[in-house]
């Protein structure tokens, strides 16, 4: 299915032909997945087409989906019809070999990606569930321009638009399905690219949502201080693009060009490209302020020394699936270079913010104003984590932002507001558009550039945007035609090894509230994978949200009957919530319950975590999402 696109005009390259040089007349060209045969061959899949049906209901005052934001709710095609297919596409670039080697840049590569929001957050954020567009070399990208390489997705998006997606539901049925575009994901380079300016470190303008100038973001940490883009305004300004003032007038509305995403229906380059929590906190405030926080500690004030730190890193309790994420050592030299920058990786950052306090707070005073912004940061980030937000949250997500920014400038004075913190402040209103911020982060994404750097991975680089492209149809090919439970299906291990004998608490829990036969095979399986959420003995579950605290407990162990997960657990009581660590005090209760696994409601796996404090031998938890208390 995929085809080669070409793109710009012919050139002739002299070739070799034994003894002999021709001119031969060559194109620059891209792969392309056309996006309506895609979308049919994915719709034909009954699993796919359940999933588009059904209509998840609006929670009314807290959002989960893009379905609760306004953009959903405010576009003309959805209004009409919710069954509409919401399509969320994201570009990025990969270098497909060794960045430090001698091939660097030699192969890095475009992609286009297209995602469901019809589809389940859980089922959507599947690596299977991201699908390829289209691939071409960054060489040529940024020869002919991103817009050249858009022009054909935009092209095929607006004949969507018209005429939607005829799909052949069985011999005697179709069903036409029309389309909206909800949004377009990319981090801040590549969103820049799309008309912005580029550098947007040294730019007058360093904003796409807003007006912002490089001084003005310095003092105001709230969306109202700035005059924010409007579609009307912008595309007023890129008509003023041309003529003697382009330049002048490039510098003042700080944008380069239009984008060719403008072309489509109920898109707008100025409201369907959201900010990115990834590349924004984990890939860039967090590191810098921890930057902040770890010279100010060991260095400058020496509380405690990097050595101390580090050891603490190695020697902490990670829970199990934490240990592939375990943060790097922090270099002690770096740290003392004012221009290097703390080197982990997004999830390394992000697993390291969730355990700081137990790493540092016992080490230094009480009152420490770098720690309380540090503190702030944290608070802000749990709120940009949250699969659900209600919508009281978000006034208190803006508060915290100025707080925090305002802090921060004041106890940095050295240390400009950079172009990403001036983005958080429109985090607020990007919720209220778009749904929780982990809808629109890349994340996942990134993790389906690592498996496009995989399917390169086989010797041949030789147009090798073709090979991507081939190598992922065939694979979605074999998903669609496998079976149809792909979509929703919990992932254990259930074998020979793990039948276990049926234990009196679980026979007398299966018979009181289930309909499974108690005669019936029981396996013991060491994980279970449901919802996207892995499940291991001796992780913390949230049960609910009690009625003053949030009611945790501890897995002890997984149960697999007919098909039916099972989870036992050891009930903890939450003691009170501890503002010094920012985590909840528990304690265990001598009580066990049972769930079906389908019963829990879905939330990140947590874990018990201890200070190193002498005496201290309180057990907390400190959820990566903002708990209402
Ligand atoms: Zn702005």
């Amino acid at each position: 299915m995929p085809s080669q696109v070409r793109v710009g005009r012919g050139y002739y390259k002299t070739e070799k032909f034994g003894s002999k040089r021709r001119k031969i007349l060559k194109y620059d060209t891209y792969s392309y997945v056309p996006v309506k045969a895609l979308l049919q061959q994915l719709l034909e899949n009954s699993a796919i087409r359940d999933q588009v049906s059904e209509i998840r209901p609006c929670s009314h005052g807290i959002l989960q989906d893009y379905c609760d934001g306004k953009i959903f709710q405010e576009h003309l095609v959805l209004q009409r019809d919710r069954n509409a297919l919401q399509l969320i596409a994201y570009y990025d670039e990969i270098e497909l070999c060794n960045p430090l080697g001698s091939s660097n840049k030699k192969h890095k590569v475009g992609c286009i990606f297209l995602s469901l929001g019809n589809l389940h957050p859980n089922i959507r954020s599947s690596l299977d569930f991201m699908f390829i567009v289209a691939v071409g070399s960054s060489k040529i990208i940024s020869k002919h321009g991103i817009n050249e390489f858009l022009k054909v997705f935009v092209k095929d998006i607006n004949e969507l638009n018209q005429s939607g997606v005829l799909v052949q539901i069985n011999e005697q049925s179709s069903k036409v399905y029309n389309i909206a575009l909800l949004a377009f994901l990319a981090d801040n380079l590549a969103a820049h690219q799309l008309g912005f300016k580029e550098s947007m470190g040294f730019a007058l303008r360093i904003c796409r949502s807003c007006m912002a100038t490089r001084n003005s973001s310095q003092r105001n940490f709230r969306e109202t201080d700035f005059e924010l883009r409007t579609d009307i305004e912008h595309k007023r300004q890129c008509e003023l693009l041309t003529g003697p003032m382009q330049s002048h007038n490039s510098t003042s509305f700080g944008i380069n060009r239009r984008s060719v995403l403008e072309e489509l229906k109920n898109v707008s380059v100025v409201k369907n490209l959201p900010h990115d929590i990834m590349h924004d906190l984990f890939e860039g405030i967090v590191p810098r302020e921890l930057k902040c926080i770890l010279v100010e500690f060991c260095i400058r004030s020496n509380f405690f020394s990097v050595k101390t730190f580090n050891q603490r890193l190695v020697n902490f309790d990670y829970g199990q699936l934490e240990l592939g994420d375990k943060p790097a050592e922090i270099d002690e030299v770096s740290l003392k270079k004012p221009e290097t920058n703390i080197r982990q990786s997004a999830s390394q950052m992000l697993l390291l913010l969730m355990i700081i306090p137990f790493l540092v707070v016992d080490l230094i005073p009480q009152e420490n104003h770098n720690w309380t912004c540090f503190l702030l940061l944290i608070k802000i980030c749990q709120i940009c984590l949250s699969w659900q937000i209600d919508l009281n949250i978000i006034d208190y997500l803006e508060i915290l932002i100025e707080e925090h920014h305002t802090l921060f400038t004041r106890i940095y004075p050295q240390l400009s507001v950079i172009p990403k913190m001036h983005y958080m402040v429109h985090y607020p209103r990007q919720i209220r558009l778009f749904g929780p911020l982990v809808h629109t982060w890349t994340m996942r994404h990134e993790g389906k550039l690592s498996v496009v750097k995989k399917a390169s991975c086989h010797g041949n680089l030789k147009n090798i945007s073709l090979t991507i492209t081939k190598r992922h149809q065939h694979h979605l090919s074999y998903l669609l035609n496998s079976n149809n439970t792909f979509i929703n299906r919990d992932k254990y291990d259930c074998n020979s090894k793990n039948i276990v004998e049926m234990e009196s608490d679980v026979l007398h829990y299966i018979k009181q509230n289930t309909h499974i036969s108690v005669s019936s095979t029981i396996f013991k399986p060491k994980s279970v994978k449901h919802s996207s959420i892995v499940y291991t003995k001796g992780s913390i579950i949230l049960l609910g949200k009690g009625n003053l605290y949030p009611q945790f407990s501890e897995i002890s162990d997984l149960y697999v009957i007919e098909s039916q997960v099972i989870i036992k657990v050891k009930l903890l009581e939450t003691k009170c919530f501890d503002n010094i660590y920012n985590s909840f005090v528990v304690e265990e209760l001598p009580q066990t319950d049972f769930f079906l696994i389908a019963q829990v409601p879905a939330f990140p796996i947590l874990h018990i975590r201890k200070s190193f404090a002498q005496g201290n031998n309180k057990k907390y938890i400190l959820p990566r999402q903002f708990i209402v208390i």
